[in-house]
């Protein structure tokens, strides 16, 4: 594993800022800053046209000191081990973070499931599991969606794993069809963990989230959500982007009307309800609160110092490089990093997880307001370590995960 050029590599250099500053005992950091167990498996598919393909899946299980690993399964062409390494870390991170009973894995398959009908993907889905069926499970390690896979991709995991144990097992898996143990809020957790962080920060800087101008760069599950849910909390949405355009409003963008136009046209492109929007020029808008809510890597030192809003809520995985972080911080910008801002989607996997245990399924109600308790107590104590360390939020939530998942490693101490 490379530590230059690498996304792993990237991984550990935020690691090694914040272990730094805890003076981590050193034996707790190289058990910290090496996965625990990466998998390879080649899945043999028989495809359509009858000719047998063999495809490479990962599984990753970065670290279990807090419990099972938890963390999506990823279907992409160009998904290396490297990558998969560097996702399971930020699990991991990002559970210790959200203080839920995880560690982090994160699976893959490199294919391109653009091209794979829907029986294909059954069949990869299904050889995938039965490859990695004795690493996973309800107390070892239970995947979810992540890029190009879905409810449906989850309940064929659990159908498979159920299949060779035995017996009907939900717990294998979150992000499942209600249906089937999924929990009602899974879908909207990560954008609603989005609007809760965003609203905290706004009250701890002293504005008023009513009012405030935002723009969203996405409008796909985070996005939408995190703007559905400012809006109805009075922010006024002023601009939204996704890969094919963009629509600006200063008086505000009715949501409902744009999520109807995003649902009919699959883009917010061509919105009657503002003016079309250039995806540069959305960057050095006159903002209060800007959510990445795409890709990695959207905010680089090409467009950071065009903005000019308060707040930077990262929706989306790694939106910022760490130049253009750096740079932000050192404006005054206040960058609610990824493994604090959008934690709210495995907070609600993690009730999903324990509702299947119990056999038993919360109302809405509950499992909204145990998320808003969970995001407010995250963002509190990301806060509270900024403000004693004197240093940025993303390098206080490293050290609020790494002190966590150190102490319990050291609490459990060394079995040889
Ligand atoms: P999604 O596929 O539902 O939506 C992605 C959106 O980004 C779409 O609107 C797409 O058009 C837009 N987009 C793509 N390229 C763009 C570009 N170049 N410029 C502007 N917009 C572009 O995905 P999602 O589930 O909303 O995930 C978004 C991000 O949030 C990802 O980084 C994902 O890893 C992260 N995330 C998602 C969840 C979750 O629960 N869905 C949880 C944690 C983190």
């Amino acid at each position: 594993m490379s530590e230059h050029g690498s996304i792993f590599g990237a991984m550990l250099k935020e690691f090694d800022g914040a272990a730094r500053i805890l003076k981590l005992d050193p034996g707790i950091w190289r058990i910290l800053t090496h996965p625990k167990r990466q998998i390879i498996v080649s899945c043999p598919v028989q495809m359509d046209n009858g000719e047998i393909e063999v495809f490479t899946g990962y599984r990753v299980q970065y670290n279990i000191t807090l419990g099972p690993a938890k963390g999506g399964i990823r279907y992409h062409p160009d998904v290396s081990l490297d990558e998969v390494t560097a996702l399971a870390a930020w699990m991991t991170w990002k559970c210790a973070v959200a203080h839920i009973p995880f560690g982090g894995g994160k699976g893959s398959i490199v294919c391109d499931p653009t091209r794979m009908s829907k029986r294909e993907l059954e069949a990869l889905t299904r050889r995938y599991v039965a490859e990695i069926i004795d690493a996973i499970g309800p107390e070892k390690d239970v995947p979810a969606p992540d890029v190009n896979t879905n409810d449906q991709i989850m309940a064929w995991v659990m159908d498979t794993y159920s299949m060779h144990v035995g017996h009907t097992e939900t717990a294998v898996v979150t992000g499942k069809p209600i249906e089937m143990g999924g929990s009602l809020g899974r879908r909207e957790a990560t954008g609603r963990g989005v609007m809760i962080v965003t609203r905290e920060a706004a009250r701890h800087l002293g504005f008023d989230i009513q009012g405030a101008a935002v723009a969203v760069q996405g409008f796909g599950n985070v996005g939408s959500v995190s703007a559905d849910l400012l809006a109805a909390s009075g922010a006024k949405i002023v601009a939204v982007t996704d890969w094919k355009g963009g629509v600006y409003n200063p008086k505000g963008l009715d949501i409902p009307k744009l999520l109807a136009h995003t649902q009919q046209h699959k883009t917010v492109a061509g919105f009657a309800g503002g003016d079309p929007l250039d995806a540069d020029d959305f960057w050095g808008l006159d903002v209060d609160i800007m959510i990445p809510a795409a890709l990695e890597n959207q905010i680089t030192m090409d467009n950071a110092p065009r903005i000019k809003a308060k707040v930077l809520t990262e929706g989306a995985n790694g939106p910022t490089t760490p130049d253009a972080h750096k740079h932000l911080h050192e404006r005054g910008v206040f960058v609610i990093p990824d493994i604090l801002a959008n934690a709210g989607g495995v907070t609600t996997s993690y009730f999903e997880w324990v509702q299947d245990r119990y056999g038993y399924f919360w109302e809405l109600d509950e499992v909204n307001t145990r998320l808003e308790k969970k995001m407010i107590e995250a963002f509190d104590d990301v806060l509270q370590t900024s403000l004693k360390y004197k240093v940025d939020l993303r390098t206080a939530a490293y050290i609020v995960a790494i002190s966590r998942v150190g102490n319990v490693t050291k609490l459990r101490g060394m079995y040889a």
